[in-house]
């Protein structure tokens, strides 16, 4: 129980809780993961914190990161659909409020979408009345025909600085989805690297013990990993934006790309070199995936190495970072047709052959005539209005597992067969960098 700075250890989501009373839906949120201010002095808090639980209603305290002053959070004892702030009453956060979580904004969907919304999140509800706000939005996703970036961040109420990754995601969703007057400011993405650090921070998972060092002789510079590629979690962070040092020319120091992922590592990182080198350093913005792309890609590289994560600097070297070649090639390939740097043919003659994950099982010759397959489609519209079918796809099992609510066999298939077969497909439908081949 308590309450937790967002960080590593604490990954838990926001939910719905999902109520038939009569033949009426009902939502109800039960957070996980929410903003404070301070009533002493109203600054907006720059971090997110974790419900771990609560006795008595007694949730735990923060402390201002301005005044110092007691943030002292209370929730109602049951489900967490809303908390008060020092006990003021006029302080009651209601999440349903704060996150538009409400099924007025489903309803503002239309009769007919609605009632499909409603179908599907009463069937699930017979195994689980919690679920994800994350898989809320793909429920609504797929109603509507429409994706998702997860790259915009909202402002639902001044007194609050930031919202959660899933929040802001759900919000763009009702955006996308057509809905009108939504009460919300749409923020600027920040490009104060700090800011982003919680978030980045929060997917690598417990990265606390590694003993290595560095084995350094001079200029014959040896690596050795530090911590595993399983622990870095790269899948779930492939397109966000991290920093590495550059010294004009180029990214490569000493062998290595030199990834910062916050503000103190950055500003030490580059004093040390430029005491070390005696030269300037500066540094550049890049997704993850390109980071990795370049030590896997170029001979000059043997390591990455990530400054902030862990008071130690973590390593893995080029020959750890194998396994996901193809994982990160088709990544750089889709985010450069996303931001048409290639073109889509160009995208499909690339990725042709690697091998992707289906929700579902394709026809084998072995099977018999009663013999059934049948696998998760997307509804899309083209830009003429004509409406078409495209596969889901997605790079990794994991990925296919993350986004598998029908508990579906997984199956993996090339690029060019589940295209041959079904004529459409959209491969990480869910990911702000998703391709489709027509
Ligand atoms: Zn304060």
């Amino acid at each position: 129980m308590g309450l937790m700075e967002l960080n590593e250890d604490s990954i838990r989501t926001n939910r719905v809780v999902i109520r038939r009373q009569w033949d009426e839906l009902r939502l109800a949120v039960d957070a996980a993961i929410f903003p404070l201010y301070c009533t002493r002095c109203n600054h907006p808090q720059p971090n997110l914190y974790v419900h771990c639980g609560s006795r008595y209603g007694q949730v735990g305290t923060a402390k201002c990161c301005k005044c110092g002053g007691e943030i002292h959070v209370i929730d109602n004892d049951n489900i967490v659909n809303s908390i008060f702030i020092n006990n003021y009453p006029s302080n009651e956060i209601f999440f349903s409020k704060l996150y538009l979580l409400d099924v007025k904004y489903l309803k503002q969907l239309g009769k007919e979408h609605f009632n499909n919304i409603k179908a599907a999140l009463l069937e699930l509800a017979e195994q689980d009345r919690f679920i994800a706000v994350d898989r809320l939005r793909t429920i609504v996703e797929n109603e509507m025909n429409i994706l998702t970036t997860g790259m915009k961040k909202y402002v639902t109420d001044e007194r609050f600085l930031i919202l959660p990754e899933d929040i802001n995601r759900w919000i763009e969703a009702l955006e996308n989805a057509g809905i009108k007057h939504l009460p919300v400011k749409e923020c600027k993405e920040s490009s104060d690297i700090s800011k982003k650090r919680g978030v980045l921070m929060g997917l690598f998972d417990k990265l606390k013990k590694h003993g290595q060092k560095i084995t350094s002789e001079n200029k014959n510079i040896k690596y050795t990993s530090n911590i595993n590629l399983g622990q870095l979690g790269f899948m779930e962070q492939l397109d966000r934006d991290i920093v590495v040092i550059s010294d004009d020319e180029n990214i490569e120091i000493d062998r290595a790309v030199h990834m910062c992922i916050s503000q103190e590592a950055l500003n030490q990182t580059l004093q040390e070199f430029k005491r070390a080198k005696q030269k300037e350093y500066q540094f550049i913005q890049l997704p993850l995936g390109m980071a990795v792309d370049n030590v896997i890609q170029k001979t000059s590289f043997d390591a990455l190495i990530i400054r902030g994560l862990t008071p130690q600097a973590l390593i893995i070297t080029k020959e750890d970072l194998m396994p996901i070649k193809d994982l990160i090639d088709s990544f750089c390939i889709m985010y450069a047709a996303a931001r048409n740097r290639i073109s889509n043919e160009k995208a499909f003659e690339l990725m042709k052959d690697k091998v992707v994950y289906i929700l579902g099982t394709l026809p084998t010759i072995s099977m018999k005539s009663e013999g059934k397959f049948g696998f998760d489609i997307i509804k899309r519209k083209a830009e003429d209005g004509e409406e078409y079918e495209s596969v889901k796809c997605f790079l990794t099992m994991e990925s296919a597992n993350k986004y598998n609510g029908g508990k579906s066999e997984i199956t993996p298939v090339a690029v060019n067969q589940i295209k041959h077969f079904f004529g459409s497909i959209i491969i990480e439908p869910h990911r702000n960098y998703w391709v489709e081949f027509r």
